[in-house]
């Protein structure tokens, strides 16, 4: 078996692609001329043969037989077969070509509103033809809009034929023999030992050959019902198959990690009179460790401890504390000599864990260093210093931190907080901040958005994830409540009455991304309507597109609590700790995700304070779109439990989505459905380590063939 990237033949035609061999590289490079058909077979991802027979039709028609016009049903799809008796273009109700064929049992009229004279010519009276398409109306008045047609003759095909998905450059014919002669070409060797092919399995597995062909051309007498719902054998095979590539994939990746080498940090690197750092810092924190903390603390330590790089997902619901378990892996790691960075997606975000961070960990003599895009270079220059030097025990910052400037001096450990908004490329220009000794830094990542169990065992089979799954103590739950944008001015009194009580509001505007001037029109109308009704307060409006200095002064007199309103379009920056907060009103809450919405929630009830969301929908013009939202926010108002609105959001978004398909690199499965297939995923998880080990050269064909280039993601 040759690597993929050498069997990855171009989809240019062989007189092309065998050009001149002689001529160099780069001019044979530019040499041929793609046609749109073939660029679009390779942005479709279809480059090689493999990728071709893979390439699964979406439905099917059945040229098999031919059906008398006498036995068609209104609303039947069927091909029939007739002479021409009558052709004519009418004018009413709009221009159209009126054909009529009769078949000798009946009549039916063909209708075409686009035609070209070829099509008339083709059907000119006399012709026989065979006309495939839906019937529509009973025996008197039979017709066929626009349906496909020939010329009469040539055999049936003895299988159903084919209709794949495809796109408007990439004419359906032009697909189908592509994919028939990558079907012909293709290495379909069996990649499963014989073995596993019914272990634990209700019944045996077909062999990969058997399936493709059978997919690609179905014999007519298939239940169509088991191929549309994925339920026939040859669709089990291409599950288990897609699976078995996800699972080895990750299993492999996981092994090259722990071939790796990470330094261990184990004890501090010089003993002195006093405990370890992480004692004196659990020591001077005002409150106690939940028991939930204190285990996930524990697991990561374990890790930390061991020369193998870590590789750890720290889930919490928002508030669940987090950043004290990020703090304590710091010291551990700045305690036995070697740096610690952590990295946020905004610098506001990055702001706060700095200052948070630095009041626990300064006084212990750990000096902090800070990036951020909007540094002035004077400060910038020192950080750096600060950095490359070692001076700095911890870096904390923004994407600035990933800069080829910056130069670590030991980097050991790398922090990643709200994993999802970065993507592979960040993590792993952050992991690459160390390459002493072939050694890489331990990697935690942190997020608030729980990944249901079903995409942990799948796309994250290569994580270990340690779950705080306990709010501290004293919090009061969120009620939330979901409400009609036209009862805005009921909202407006109960803003009224916390005000009173000293309390203070988050009003929350949506954050369209292709739009940001509507975003702006919104929240500045919002905070207009606001200022209006509540004289006498200061209210607040923070947006996107503000300078970083300004975004600051708002959060900062926002923090203090002088400003008693916070109206902002920015969704992550609102990601402050402010406990005097006891009321969010998110406006237009039909246009977040459960999973944001309920971040969102989490910045509220952080104090002891009873506190509120208020979810505004609205009613709009299309009040049963309203209706819709209202039944979806319901999820909402009915758990706090960020794992169920995971969930719930899984299942309303699907997969792609909700791991933001683009961030998180990971090739989304395309056959299988990680609900209705647990069984064969089961199957799949027990079967990569014996293959890996026993039958190593089967299970990289089988990588190869199913993920081909693209399993960098991997490495990340
Ligand atoms: P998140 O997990 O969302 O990042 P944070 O780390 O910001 O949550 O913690 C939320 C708040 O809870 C912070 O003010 C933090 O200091 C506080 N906190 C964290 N752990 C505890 C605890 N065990 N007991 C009381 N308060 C805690
Ligand atoms: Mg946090």
């Amino acid at each position: 078996m040759s690597p993929p990237g050498a069997s990855a033949r171009k989809a240019a035609p062989p007189e092309a692609a065998a050009g001149d061999k002689a001529a160099p590289r780069a001019q044979a490079e530019k040499a041929p001329v793609k046609s749109p058909a073939q660029k679009a077979l390779e942005k479709l991802g279809l480059r090689r043969d493999i990728d071709l027979a893979l390439h699964l039709p979406l439905r099917y028609e059945d040229e098999t037989r031919i059906v008398r016009l006498a036995d068609a049903r209104d609303g039947d799809l069927v091909q029939i077969e007739g002479e021409v008796t009558h052709s004519d273009i009418a004018f009413r109700p709009r221009r159209q070509l009126r054909v009529t064929v009769d078949d000798g049992s009946g009549t039916c009229v063909l209708r075409f509103i686009n035609f070209y004279p070829a099509h008339q010519k083709t059907l000119s009276v006399g012709a026989r033809v065979r006309v495939r398409g839906e019937i529509r109306g009973g025996f008197v008045a039979r017709e066929m809009i626009h349906p496909a047609f020939r010329l009469a003759g040539g055999e049936l095909p003895g299988a159903l034929t084919p209709v794949y998905p495809t796109v408007a450059a990439l004419p359906q014919n032009y697909l189908r023999k592509a994919v028939l002669s990558g079907l012909s070409r293709a290495d379909l060797s069996e990649t499963i030992p014989a073995e596993f092919l019914s272990k634990n399995m209700p019944k045996p597995l077909w062999s990969l050959r058997e399936s493709l062909q059978f997919l690609h051309h179905p014999t007519p007498d298939v239940a169509l019902a088991t191929l549309e719902d994925r339920s026939h054998p040859a669709w089990q095979r291409l599950k288990a198959e897609e699976l078995l590539a996800q699972q080895l994939s990750q299993l492999q990746a996981r092994r090259i990690r722990a071939a790796m080498r990470a330094p261990a940090l184990d004890g501090p690197a010089m003993r002195g009179p006093q405990c370890t750092l992480e004692e004196q810092l659990l020591e001077r924190l005002p409150f106690r460790l939940t028991a939930a903390q204190q285990r996930v603390c524990q697991e990561i330590e374990a890790d930390l401890k061991k020369n193998i790089p870590m590789h750890r997902l720290l889930q919490g619901d928002v508030g669940a504390g987090k950043t004290v378990v990020a703090a304590l892996a710091a010291a551990r790691c700045i305690d036995a000599g070697w740096q610690c960075a952590l990295m946020a997606p905004t610098e506001i975000l990055a702001e706060q864990h700095f200052s948070k961070l630095i009041g626990w960990l300064e006084p212990l003599g750990i000096k902090t260093a800070w990036l951020t895009g909007s540094q002035k270079t004077k400060e910038r220059r020192e950080m750096l210093a600060l950095i490359e030097s070692g001076a700095a025990g911890l870096v904390i910052g923004t994407h600035a931190v990933i800069q080829d400037k910056v130069k670590f001096k030991n980097l050991a450990l790398a922090i990643i907080d709200e994993q999802h908004r970065f993507g592979v490329a960040q993590r792993l220009a952050l992991r690459s901040k160390m390459t002493e000794g072939g050694q890489e830094p331990h990697l935690l990542m942190m997020t608030a958005t729980p990944i249901p169990r079903t995409l942990a065992m799948s796309y994250y089979a290569d994580l270990d994830v340690s779950t705080i799954d306990e709010l501290p103590p004293g919090r009061t739950p969120i009620v939330t409540k979901v409400v009609s944008d036209a009862r805005r001015d009921e909202v407006i009194t109960r803003i009224r009455g916390q005000l009173a009580e000293g309390r203070q509001i988050y009003w929350v505007c949506p954050l369209i991304e292709e739009s940001e001037s509507i975003d702006l029109v919104n929240a500045t109308q919002t905070h207009e309507a606001l200022s209006a009704a509540l004289p006498g307060v200061m209210v607040g409006l923070l947006h996107s597109r503000m300078p970083v200095a300004e975004k600051k002064a708002v959060m900062a007199l926002f923090t203090s609590g002088v400003m008693g309103v916070l109206v902002s379009t920015t969704v992550i920056e609102v990601g402050v700790d402010v406990p005097n907060a006891s009321l969010m009103v998110i406006e237009h809450a039909e246009r977040f995700g459960l999973s944001q919405l309920h971040q969102l929630r989490g910045r509220v009830g952080r104090g002891a304070a009873a506190s509120a969301c208020v979810l505004l929908y609205s009613t709009g013009e299309a009040s049963r779109l309203g209706e819709m939202a209202r039944e979806r926010l319901k999820a909402m108002a009915q758990t706090n439990d960020g794992f169920e609105i995971a969930r719930r959001d899984l299942e309303i978004r699907g997969p792609g989505e909700f791991l933001g398909a683009r961030q998180s690199g990971a090739p989304l499965l395309r056959f299988a459905d990680l609900e209705t297939d647990a069984a064969l995923l089961a199957w799949a998880r027990g079967l990569a380590p014996r293959m890996l080990d026993q039958y190593r050269q089967l299970a990289n064909l089988h990588i190869a063939r199913w993920l081909g280039g693209k399993s960098d993601y991997l490495k990340a």
